[in-house]
């Protein structure tokens, strides 16, 4: 549906946007991924028509949208600040668009209804914004941005402005309120979390280049490369003689580097490595223990079920799961 072949954005000399191809399906909700600087605002820019391409091709359904502005292409956005209206009211904000068009009142307001029924928020239509929580106020925006059922929605970081508690239960609302409605949209975003949380696919970016992208489980399983791994959320993640050490442990060849999620290596009297206990916490669902392995460096485990924490300084032994680490092909 949305096609990005080989586009770049320039901003003078800078290079913000470096030859990138993606592809996003009718329905689907992919999620661009990567630190700060790296180019996705830049990014769902140019898909907007916000920012020029300078080399390559942006299409939509078959068409090349170069050349077709913004408000031509039927795509909405949304930000970090939802940037609604304040002096109206929220039913008012979400009914925005369609009175724009002129549909007649009764459709907008049954609309307008519908929507704020789909992201949770029935019976607010008559509130003022200034009386909304930073997640109720993202919430409006949601709805004001779905009314017109754009054909894509662009999301910039739209929940980075909440706290992280928050944070985490809106996304998993926003997953279930984009598929509920059908939307296709691109979600841009520096937190793992919150695109495993919301996304079915993921694209990795860095410096203005894709560096990888697949299905959540395809990206997930196999990172492109070690500082792939670190920002898909891997605590751990080790190459050269500790990735081998590690790989030997789990009975796998080496050669490659290794990243290992915390439950990739646990406390267990018969394990393999040994090392020495640095901290351990003890959080809802387990129990969290740093370790100093020599030869491999402090990594991230935790302890069996029902096992009391170990103490700093104590030497314990850990054993690896090869189902709960990735491979990561040496380049
Ligand atoms: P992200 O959204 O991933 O944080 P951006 O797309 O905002 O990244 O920025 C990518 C790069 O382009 C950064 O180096 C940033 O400083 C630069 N940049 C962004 N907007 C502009 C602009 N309007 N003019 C010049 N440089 C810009
Ligand atoms: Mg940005």
């Amino acid at each position: 549906m949305l096609s990005l072949h080989q586009v770049t954005v320039t901003y003078g000399a800078a290079v913000a946007v470096d030859d990138v191809s993606l592809e996003l399906s009718a329905g689907e909700v992919l999620a661009v991924l990567g630190p700060s600087g790296c180019g996705k605002s830049t990014l769902l820019r140019a898909v907007a028509g916000l920012e020029p391409v300078s080399a390559g091709r942006i299409t939509f359904d078959g068409g090349d949208l170069a050349g077709v502005p913004t408000h031509k292409r039927g795509f909405a956005l949304m930000f970090q600040d939802g940037q609604l209206f304040n002096h109206q009211s929220v039913g008012a904000n979400v009914g925005y668009a369609l009175r724009i068009r002129h549909r007649p009142r009764r459709e907008v307001a049954t609309r307008v209804e519908e929507l704020l029924e789909l992201v949770g928020l029935a019976g607010y239509a008559d509130r003022a914004p200034a009386t909304l929580s930073g997640g109720e106020r993202q919430r409006v925006a949601l709805a004001r941005a779905l009314a017109v059922e754009p054909r894509l929605l662009l999301l910039d970081e739209p929940l980075s402005a909440l706290d992280k508690s928050l944070r985490e239960r809106l996304a998993l609302d926003l997953r279930e309120i984009l598929t509920r409605a059908g939307t296709t949209a691109l979600f841009v975003t520096h937190d793992h979390e919150e695109a495993f949380a919301v996304a079915d696919r993921m694209a990795l970016m860095r410096a203005g280049r894709l560096v990888q992208d697949g299905t959540l489980a395809e990206v997930w399983e196999h990172p492109a490369d070690s500082e792939a791994a670190s920002f898909l959320g891997y605590p751990t993640v080790l190459d050269g003689s500790a990735a081998d050490a590690v790989l030997t442990a789990a009975g796998l060849p080496v050669g490659d580097g290794v990243a290992l999620r915390r439950s990739a290596l646990r406390v267990s009297a018969e394990g393999p490595l040994h090392g020495v206990v640095l901290s351990s916490r003890v959080t809802p669902d387990a129990v969290r223990v740093e370790v100093d392995v020599p030869g491999v460096g402090v990594v991230a485990s935790v302890t069996s079920d029902g096992t009391a924490p170990p103490s700093p300084g104590q030497e314990v032994r850990l054993e690896v799961a090869r189902n709960r680490l990735a491979v990561i092909p040496r380049r």
